[in-house]
């Protein structure tokens, strides 16, 4: 992130002119654009969302209109029009401080949003105690049956929270917590350090344990430091870039302390905030450097694999199946071709080209809930696309977007299940 105070914000964060007016307003970001392809309106895409930053910057129009304040909630920072921009505009980074730019201008909110937001920035994503405690109340929630009584009673949707408790996650039967464990590989070739993240311990821990088995296999030897904590994307996609900061640090320092090579995640999201560490200190010298140091050795599981090569499947994975980008992969971390050639090696695996694979889910961090409407839309396109494929199982490198499937596909009465790359690589294997 690059700083310059401009004449429409603050000084501290402020989306920077030498970003915007890169943008030659070619239109070629706009059929990558999902709100775009939803709405075919201007402003709901990257070309008309960078027009207004620049607005607010050039002291035209008034950061907290009402205009402004949709486009930028609407926008999924899913990176889609970065990837494609000839001018190489740093979208992301733009998005990303004018949110910065509004929740330092703190635009009226309720107490009961601004206690949602305490409750989930400060508790539960830098706390991560109590995000395993609220999980574990979540997880008796769905196991005791107290979900099938409050699903048919109506009471959810009386109190209006059906959305959020469809969306939330199926709760893992054991957590994966990073409690310095080592896990050691015959003859390895280096050591890494997972990253076990927030969510990704206590709902997909079972995709954690299918990484450790493929990094041992493939010769790595993997540590699990318990200091280490959330990677601050959320934080940065609700414009709490200081909150990010702080998270960062702690992950950075963990790992310098580890005796790891590398620092391997399975979360796309995450992956793409691991990635940008530097970027995040831009306007503090020791830090960035620091970040820089740690981003350059941050690698995507799939990444990983891929470069250091993995042992041949000893068995065949009967599917059909059909890969879909997570954005933050294929956007942000311009990953689409290892996962793909890693699923290739398996026998018994049919790959199906999915129509718009790399068009965002709508899943985007806590978008579900923010932007519940298009969500929705871009949900349903989705699920409309995997349908078309006949597949029986959609592979992703997401939690996010593995919980928006689930949930659309459930809704639309199929059978398709959806996994981790990692997941499908490890049943390859005797
Ligand atoms: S592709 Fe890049 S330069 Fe062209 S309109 Fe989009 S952001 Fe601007
Ligand atoms: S980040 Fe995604 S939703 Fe936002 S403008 Fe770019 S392509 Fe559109």
């Amino acid at each position: 992130m690059t700083s310059a105070g401009v004449r429409g914000y603050t000084e501290h964060d402020a989306p920077a002119d030498s970003i915007y007016n890169q943008c030659v307003r070619c239109g070629l970001c706009l059929p990558s654009c999902p709100t775009y392809l939803e709405t075919l309106t201007e402003t709901s895409g990257p070309r008309g969302r960078i027009s207004l930053i620049k607005a607010v910057g050039e002291g035209e129009l008034d950061l907290r209109s009402a205009g402004f304040v949709h486009q930028m909630s609407e926008c999924l920072d899913c990176r889609a029009c970065e990837a494609v921009c000839p001018s190489g505009v740093h979208y992301g980074q733009l998005v990303e401080t004018a949110r910065a730019q509004l929740q330092q201008a703190a635009p009226a909110r309720s107490p009961g949003a601004l206690m949602a937001r305490y409750f989930g920035l400060r508790l539960l994503f830098s706390r991560l105690g109590f995000l395993r405690f609220a999980a574990r109340l979540l997880r008796f929630y769905q196991r005791s049956g107290l979900q099938t009584l409050a699903r048919r009673s109506g009471l959810l949707g009386a109190l209006g929270l059906s959305k959020i408790e469809s969306a939330a996650p199926r709760i893992s039967e054991r957590f994966f917590i990073p409690a310095g464990q080592h896990y050691t590989a015959s003859a390895s070739r280096m050591s890494v350090m997972l990253h076990a993240g927030c969510i990704m311990q206590v709902a997909f821990s079972e995709v954690h344990e299918a990484t450790v088995e493929m990094l041992q296999r493939s010769r790595c030897n993997v540590v699990v430091p318990a200091a280490q904590g959330c990677c601050g994307a959320i934080a940065v996609h609700a414009g709490e870039i200081d909150l990010a900061r702080e998270l960062a640090k702690r992950n950075i320092e963990t790992f310098e302390k580890s005796s790891a090579d590398l620092y391997v995640v399975n979360a796309a999201g995450c992956g793409s905030a691991l990635k940008e560490y530097g970027e995040l200190f831009h306007d503090d010298p020791v830090w960035a450097r620091r970040g820089h140091d740690f981003s350059a050795e941050v690698r995507d599981i799939c990444e990983l694999l891929w470069e250091i090569g993995i042992p041949s499947p000893t068995r065949a994975v009967i599917a059909r199946a059909t890969y879909q980008d997570a954005c933050h992969l294929a956007h942000a971390q311009r990953i689409t071709a290892q996962p793909r050639a890693l699923l290739a090696g398996i026998s018994g695996l049919e790959l199906i080209d999915l129509p718009e694979s790399s068009v965002c889910c709508g899943s985007a961090g806590i978008y579900n809930l923010t932007e519940p409407a298009m969500a929705a839309r871009l949900q349903k396109r989705k699920i409309d696309n995997l349908l078309t494929t006949g597949a029986d199982l959609v592979i992703t490198a997401n939690p996010g977007c593995a919980m928006q499937l689930r949930a659309g596909l459930k809704a639309a009465g199929s059978s398709m299940r959806v996994e981790h790359v990692v997941e499908v690589l490890n049943q390859a294997y005797a």
